[in-house]
């Protein structure tokens, strides 16, 4: 399984249309132990533009001196901080301000052309002077922490099914991934996983974050221990000859419909900031949304209900405040939880 991540859950994101969770949604109807799905890392400059996936504005512009600032111009967090940390505060004052984004002053930086060609390139393509104008920005979904369990040659806990990418947990990100950590998933994984299947490897080995998920009874030292988690049942498919009582399936135009309606109420209730309330809400959403797709379009949407309902199970059950996971109301972060939150 190699199919990348699931930014398209949120309605805000930099990820391609393509990454709609489908490895994760497979493995999860199959019953093969998923984990870390609570820790969506939000990129938080993405340019605010109708285009999606969303231009991303690189860290390294903050890095060599542009500036947040709010809806009044006014700086508000240091630019330096982590993407979690700067996600946090530009959402909060957004919802403080009720903008829809705030703006990345970079009109300070010489030679932003030849410095930053490609960011230069996608600003100036939607009318943008970056030496004149400060460019809008808002948070958006960007990589997907956790994923399939695997050991460290990319096992899952099914043998036979191997997980590699973003759509795998191998326990390297924890709750809150470093920026370019996807080269450790390509770069170290990707060859390990080739070499165990060339090398004949049939099963999982109890390693990496497999090891405590294979020996939940009795967690090896030095693992994060591991709490199981009941998941929402994921939604009808669609099948000819199916059950009778089975509701008639939606036609495209409505599945893409209820496709953006999942997404704004993902990322209204389970993006950056979120609570048992507002999780709750985006529950009743995924509840009406609920009912059988056919064709590729409503498959992809009963893909992104499923990976949508472990997200909200996982970010429902973690009562606290942990890397890229933040509750209002739970905001600290707590001992008791540090552990791997495993659906299956
Ligand atoms: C804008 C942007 C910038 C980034 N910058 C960096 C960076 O600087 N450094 C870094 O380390 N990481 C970065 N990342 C993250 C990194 O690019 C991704 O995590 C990585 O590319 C994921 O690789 P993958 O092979 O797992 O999945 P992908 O590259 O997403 O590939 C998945 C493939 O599976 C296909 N697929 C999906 N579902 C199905 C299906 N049902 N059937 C058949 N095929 C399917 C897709 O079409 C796609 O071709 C960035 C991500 C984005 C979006």
């Amino acid at each position: 399984m190699a199919t990348g991540g699931a930014g398209q859950l949120f309605a805000v994101t930099t990820n391609p249309p393509q990454a709609t969770g489908d490895g994760l949604a497979m493995a999860l109807r199959a019953g093969v132990p998923v984990a870390d799905v609570e820790f969506m890392q939000f990129h938080p400059t993405a340019l605010h533009h109708p285009a999606m996936p969303r231009p991303l504005l690189s860290e390294a512009l903050r890095g060599h001196g542009a500036l947040l600032r709010d809806g009044r111009g006014e700086r508000f967090v240091d630019e330096l901080l982590s993407r979690d940390v700067v996600s946090r505060a530009m959402t909060a004052r957004m919802l403080e301000q009720e903008v829809e984004h705030l703006w990345l002053d970079a009109t300070a930086l010489d030679a932003f052309d030849d410095r930053f060609p490609t960011i230069a390139a996608s600003v100036r393509a939607v009318g943008l002077d970056p030496a004149r104008d400060w460019l809008p920005i808002a948070p958006a979904a960007h990589y997907l922490s956790g994923g399939i369990v695997t050991d460290l040659d990319g096992a899952s806990a099914l043998p036979g099914l191997w997980a590699c990418g973003e759509v795998a947990c191998t326990g390297v990100h924890g709750a809150n991934r470093l920026a370019s950590n996807s080269l450790l998933e390509g770069m170290a994984f990707a060859p390990r996983v080739v070499e165990a299947i060339v090398g004949g490897k049939e099963g999982p080995a109890p390693a990496g974050a497999l090891r405590a998920v294979l020996a939940a009874e009795s967690p090896a030292e030095g693992s994060v221990p591991v709490r199981r988690i009941h998941r929402r049942p994921p939604p009808l498919l669609a099948r000819a000859g199916g059950e009778a009582a089975a509701p008639a399936p939606h036609s495209a135009a409505t599945t893409a419909e209820r496709r953006d309606r999942l997404q704004r109420a993902m990322t209204a209730g389970a993006g950056v900031l979120r609570s048992a309330a507002s999780l709750a809400e985006t529950d009743k959403v995924l509840d009406e949304l609920a009912t059988p797709e056919e064709g590729p379009q409503g498959w992809e949407l009963t893909n992104l209900l499923t990976a949508a309902g472990a997200l909200l199970a996982a970010a429902e059950a973690r009562q606290e405040s942990r890397g890229a996971h933040s509750r209002t109301d739970f905001p600290e972060t707590s001992p008791a939880w540090r552990c791997r939150l495993v659906l299956a």
